[in-house]
């Protein structure tokens, strides 16, 4: 009997474990090692609008008109999967102006990988988004947010920044279909060197794309300038020198 209570108390504390772990690997704000961006420490009402995965055909053209409209630029964190089978999207959107980040190869959770699937990941990406005349430096945003060990490891290793955020309106299902609860919370939260996640590559974020250009009118009216990411973390390093 015992040894059974304390069998079950070890297997709960294991359970618990385990929970707070998978937690900790989706925090925003938190990463083991090397550099992670979840907003711009600026008093600058200066914002990066952010929009993940992708390029897809039809959305992209969508959110290119739609920003181009706004004359705002942003930053796209696409996957080598789509960059390979959309070359011609990507062209657009760099000729647009927009920036290009790296959000993996095929889009799997990163953790409890080896370190070669990790590495493949990035540089196939990266490579990719060289071929298109990308240079300088390419963040990286882990897809699904999610990191642990050898990631951060990696990243430290090869000098590498992940990008996160601080406003996620998507993530509280409660209002990720609904338009205009997805601008309300996006305006609510935002502050001077806000990262902004949205995502507008598939169907199933067809409320997402409708709110775009209420979030950007709304956050305009309010004095926000929107830059891209590169543009808001070198404004936060001469803001720190
Ligand atoms: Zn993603």
């Amino acid at each position: 009997m015992r040894v059974q209570t304390h069998l079950m108390f070890f297997l709960v504390l294991v359970l618990f474990s385990v929970a707070g772990i998978w937690r900790l690997s989706a925090m925003p704000d938190f990463q083991l090692f090397g550099e992670l961006k979840h907003r711009a420490e600026i008093h600058d009402k200066w914002i990066a609008l952010t929009f993940d995965d992708g390029p897809t055909p039809g959305k992209t053209e969508q959110i290119l008109q739609i920003l181009q409209s706004e004359q705002i630029p942003a930053t796209f964190f696409l996957t080598g999967q789509e960059v390979a089978q959309h070359p011609d999207l990507v062209g657009k959107i760099l000729a647009a102006g927009h920036q290009v980040g790296n959000h993996s190869y095929h889009h799997q959770r990163l953790i409890f990988k080896t370190p070669s699937y990790i590495s493949t990941e990035l540089e196939q990406t990266d490579d990719l988004l060289r071929q298109h005349g990308v240079d300088g430096v390419i963040y990286f945003r882990p897809p699904y947010g999610k990191k642990l060990l050898l990631l951060p490891w990696y990243l430290m290793k090869h000098h590498r920044v992940s990008v996160t955020w601080d406003v996620a309106p998507e993530n509280f299902p409660k209002i990720a279909k609904d338009p205009q609860a997805l601008a309300d919370h996006t305006v609510k939260h935002t502050k001077a060197g806000s990262i902004i996640l949205l995502h507008v590559m598939y169907d199933s974020r067809a409320a997402t794309m409708q709110a775009v250009p209420e979030i950007i009118r709304r956050l305009k009216a309010q004095g926000y300038r929107f830059v891209t990411v590169h543009e808001l973390l070198k404004k936060e390093q001469a803001s720190k020198s």
